[in-house]
């Protein structure tokens, strides 16, 4: 993986235009990898007449892969390792019908490291300052391999943690949902000097926000305190919170200026690492490229027009992850205000359930065509 090991090293995170090249040979090594080590793989090109050396030519062609659908992972767990994986993860669907479990390996976790290094970087995360870390999330343990959990643990390496809180304990053998003990650590540390991060669904971290304001707690957090918002679509959009609204609230009741909060967005089945700009935009890394599809067609849409979204990435070699279509709709735009050149992805939401049974079936065919 040559061309996507220096890519994940690239620095200007942002500049499509400068890595095109460099893009284009990272995901024609990742296609012919898969091809060649993930027997399934092999069968979904070869079934749909697809030859890397004959049909990916330039980045124009990147259009052309086949795609897998996030629905058909949660059925079929496609993998190249032949013997236990590093690790495994899955996503955060409620029964085992609807998880995608991943593996990874070494090269992906490296890949990942350098990825997350670099975004840390630009949107200036990283602080050497010991800092106190709520999470509105799971504590970590054995027996959870969501990779929410993973991410929102992840989040607190940014800067040193001098302590951890969490929501959602492990007590006994069952989870325990503990907002108050949150609620009177803010109020706690919000009289010391340590900043204070907050890491943990946009959902959830609306409703602990709400709840103070209602009992009419407000406090004001250090200095240098930061929301960290993120952990999967799905439940982002389940309990869509007006953004206006969410910093307004954050503002009034933690003291905290809407350029202290930070969202990011990523899936189990496109593992790249999106974070908002001051606008609160999600731009398209160098690591990943986003095709906009018409929902009845699948042909690629021009920017500004809403389809489907299908997520592009040569970041795993343990799993074909290359070309991923999900059930979300999205639209891509540009010229951002905040100066960044690159296309920003707006997610608008779900598919209804009953064009995902259609979207469902329709990949199902696909593939057995
Ligand atoms: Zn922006």
């Amino acid at each position: 993986m040559l061309y996507t090991n220096k890519l994940f090293r690239k620095r200007d995170i942002y500049n499509h235009l400068k890595y095109e090249a460099l893009f284009f040979k990272a995901i024609k090594e990742n296609c012919l990898y898969l091809y060649k080590h993930c027997a399934e793989y092999k069968k979904i090109l070869d079934d749909k007449y697809f030859n890397i050396n004959r049909d990916l030519k330039s980045v124009d062609d990147i259009s052309k892969i086949p795609f897998i659908p996030t629905l058909y992972l949660k059925r079929h767990k496609l993998t190249t390792i032949k013997h236990k994986s590093l690790i495994t993860v899955t996503s955060s669907g409620t029964s085992s019908r609807n998880k995608s479990e991943i593996d990874f390996n070494l090269g992906f976790l490296l890949r990942a490291w350098n990825m997350t290094r670099r975004v840390a970087k630009y949107h200036k995360l990283w602080s050497i300052k010991p800092t106190r870390y709520l999470i509105l999330g799971y504590k970590p343990n054995k027996k959870n391999p969501a990779a929410v959990t993973k991410t929102a643990f992840a989040a607190t390496f940014f800067a040193p943690g001098i302590s951890r809180t969490y929501a959602i304990d492990y007590v006994n053998g069952e989870y325990k949902v503990d907002l108050d003990k949150l609620k009177n650590k803010l109020v706690k540390f919000a009289k010391g000097r340590l900043p204070v991060r907050t890491m943990g669904f946009p959902a959830y971290t609306y409703f602990l926000l709400k709840q103070m304001k209602d009992e009419g707690i407000k406090v004001k957090l250090p200095k240098g305190s930061k929301i960290m918002l993120g952990g999967g679509w799905k439940q982002f959009y389940a309990e869509k919170v007006d953004k206006e609204e969410f910093y307004k609230l954050a503002e009034e009741v933690l003291g905290v200026n809407d350029k202290n909060i930070v969202e990011f967005f990523g899936a189990v089945e496109h593992p790249i690492l999106y974070t908002d700009c001051r606008e609160h935009h999600f731009h398209v890394p160098i690591y990943s490229k986003i095709i906009i599809r018409d929902v009845s067609t699948l042909e690629p849409l021009e920017e500004g027009k809403i389809g489907l979204i299908n997520l592009i990435t040569p970041i795993a070699s343990s799993s074909p992850l290359v070309s991923i279509m999900t059930d979300d709709l999205g639209v891509l735009h540009s010229s951002c205000k905040c100066g960044e050149k690159g296309q920003y992805l707006e997610i608008i939401g779900r598919v209804g359930i009953k064009d995902i049974v259609t979207c469902a079936q329709g990949a199902e065919e696909m593939l057995k065509q």
